[in-house]
């Protein structure tokens, strides 16, 4: 039976040693989100993880959901756990105050999607479409919308989702053809179909509140031409209440690969009501608000399962014996020694640790940037902020889902044939990790954004920053005592990015192949060179607090092994991605379609 157990320790050296959480406390509106508050939000939030969520997910997994009559029912006991986590209020967690919502800052939430999706990635969905929801109609919808649907998405009675895909239209959203008719009463009439809707319908809320692209009967051909509808499952009532049954309606449920328990729904609106969120035709920019929102979510979904795989591997591979060690019998008393002897086993489990610890920091550092974007009082720095998560968005995305799938296959590789069976559990973290890198924009997809978007943006001012940042961190650990080696592999990976980052930018106005043939490298590359940046921030405090004698010595010490073993195993790999970057688009634009 796989077990999980919240890596509080390393949450905690995080937060309090590494990204100084005290800091948040200081931004108005978040005066009692203190240091032990979080603390004490987060150790309830793991119990809850570990005692409510985690004993469902294998039975989630087997049982998955149905429909039945138009209606999804959730495996056993997910509605349980559903009530139980609406009622306490981790549905609220980071909302706005104003709107019944616990207003902590997001990086608690941020913190909080990891372990759910370690515990249970099928049952994260859910609120997690909700949070979507909500993001976007606090930034987008009108002050009537929010009064009516916020609070119940706040307290989780309602649920979300984003209605964006279609048959024809996937990756390319400005081919859908999902209509919006004004009615005389000032809604709309919504009618089309959206295929691969998470959440589209489930027995967890007693409503669903659906945020849909459509178009205008007006509208210009593209995505300049996209509006966004808010259309709910049950027509609400003017008290709040549930009314009338609106036109939407579960055609079928898809049987998937992985995340069984997640309702992934083809939804059917036939004159539908629906209420406009933001402005006629600029739907996209309301429904980026949240698909950034998501995407980071499903970046922290990689993690998680990241984590749950490798705290299984290990187990087993202290426990599993099998063969001696080729230094010399390990355990001379047993008919053979632990697996963990092996170099080859050790390899791969420090590969997920390594990138685990160095990701969850990553991860952590952009959760910081949000809260510093939405409250810090000085424009210069919530710009700053606004910057780096621009820059890191697709980088969280993708790489951490792409490093997380393939953790979770070292992972089962650790287990042998024991992995492949469903007794250990790791096989369902392989299927559940495979979506997050489809859903949200695939990763192909971040990619392009990160080089096409976000590398020229503002004349290149975001990736100047954080050359920048990284930068002056290696120039102060170059002489710090112990810090050399580390300082100088980052010093050499960042000037590989570097390079990159020119190349893109010459080669790119000549032939936008180019950026496109290059894309998926210098994303997983810029990914290498933030994870070992995170790597050196938490080495240098490893460092310090050995030297002072403070702190677990245990703990620091693996830091610093595992930071050496990052940067001598894992970062190396920058010059592989930067040689194919310079290789070019010609190699792989030099085929006719009959030649493949
Ligand atoms: C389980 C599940 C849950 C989902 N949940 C939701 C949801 O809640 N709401 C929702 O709206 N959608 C949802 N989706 C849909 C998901 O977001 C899409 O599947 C995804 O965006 C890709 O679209 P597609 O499947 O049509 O693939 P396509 O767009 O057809 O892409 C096929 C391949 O071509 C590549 N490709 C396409 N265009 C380009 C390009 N311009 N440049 C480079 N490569 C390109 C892609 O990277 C991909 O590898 C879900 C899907 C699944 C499977």
């Amino acid at each position: 039976m796989p077990a999980y157990k919240a890596p509080l320790d390393d949450i905690r050296f995080l937060l309090h040693d590494v990204h100084d959480i005290g800091q948040l406390a200081a931004l108005p509106g978040f005066e009692d989100a203190t240091p032990e508050m979080i603390d004490e939000v987060l150790a309830g939030g793991a119990t809850f993880c570990e005692e409510v969520l985690f004993p469902i997910n294998q039975s989630g997994d087997a049982e998955g959901v149905h429909l039945e009559n138009g209606a999804v029912r959730t495996p056993a006991g997910f509605k349980e756990a559903y009530t139980r986590y609406a009622g306490d209020g981790w549905t609220a967690v980071a909302a706005d105050a104003n709107y019944g919502g616990q207003g902590l800052p997001e990086m608690t939430r941020f913190v909080m999607e990891e372990m759910l999706c370690s515990a249970n990635l099928s049952f994260s969905m859910y609120p997690g479409l909700s949070h979507g929801a909500y993001s976007a109609l606090m930034s987008h919808g009108s002050e009537e919308l929010k009064q009516r649907f916020l609070p119940k998405l706040i307290d989780g009675s309602w649920g979300g989702t984003m209605c964006l895909t279609e048959a024809h239209a996937g990756t390319d959203l400005g081919i859908i053809t999902t209509k919006a008719v004004p009615s005389a009463d000032g809604t709309y009439a919504i009618t089309g179909q959206k295929i691969f809707i998470s959440a589209g319908e489930h027995d967890l809320t007693e409503n669903i509140v659906h945020l849909v692209l459509a178009r205008l009967p007006d509208a210009p051909s593209g995505t300049k031409g996209i509006s966004l509808f808010l259309v709910p499952k049950f027509l609400p009532t003017p008290d709040g209440g549930i009314g009338a049954r609106n036109g939407v309606t579960c055609g079928s449920v898809e049987h998937k690969m992985g995340i069984k328990a997640s309702a992934t729904c083809v939804l059917d609106f036939d004159n539908a009501t629906g209420w406009m969120v933001g402005e006629a035709h600029k739907g996209m920019r309301a429904m980026f608000v949240m698909m950034n929102s998501a995407r980071l979510a499903v970046g922290l979904q990689g993690l998680g399962l990241s984590e749950v795989a490798y705290q299984n591997a290990l187990a087993y591979a202290k426990e599993r014996l099998q063969g001696r060690s080729l230094a010399g019998p390990k355990n001379a008393g047993g008919v053979a020694d632990p697996i963990l002897v092996h170099p080859d086993v050790r390899k791969g489990l420090l590969r997920i640790k390594s990138l685990n610890e160095g990701m969850r920091s990553l991860a952590y550092w952009v959760g910081i940037r949000i809260d510093l974007e939405h409250r810090h009082a000085d424009a210069a720095v919530r710009q700053d902020a606004a910057d780096m998560v621009q820059l890191m968005t697709p980088v969280i995305k993708a790489f951490l889902t792409d490093k997380g799938f393939d953790n979770t296959n070292i992972a089962l590789q650790t287990l042998g044939g024991h992995g492949y069976i469903k007794e250990y559990g790791i096989e369902q973290y392989v299927r559940d990790a495979r979506i997050a890198q489809i859903y949200e924009g695939t990763n192909a997809v971040q990619a392009l954004d990160l080089v096409g978007r976000k590398l020229p943006m503002e004349g290149g001012r975001l990736v100047r920053r954080f050359f920048e940042i990284v930068k002056a961190d290696v120039d102060a650990a170059a002489s710090v005592d112990g810090l050399e080696d580390a300082a100088k592999a980052l010093g050499a990976s960042l000037y590989q990015l570097q390079k990159a980052t020119m190349l893109l930018a010459e080669r790119g106005f000549a032939n936008p192949d180019e950026v496109g043939a290059a894309a998926t490298e210098y994303l997983h590359l810029m990914g290498y060179v933030a994870v070992g940046w995170q790597w050196l921030r938490m080495a240098t405090v490893s460092g310090a607090k050995l030297a002072s004698g403070s702190g677990d010595r245990r703990f620091h010490e693996a830091k610093l092994k595992t930071a050496r073993f990052y940067f001598s195993r894992v970062l190396p790999e920058t010059a592989t991605l930067l040689g194919a970057i310079q290789s070019g688009a010609a190699p792989i634009m030099a085929f006719e379609a009959a030649e493949f």
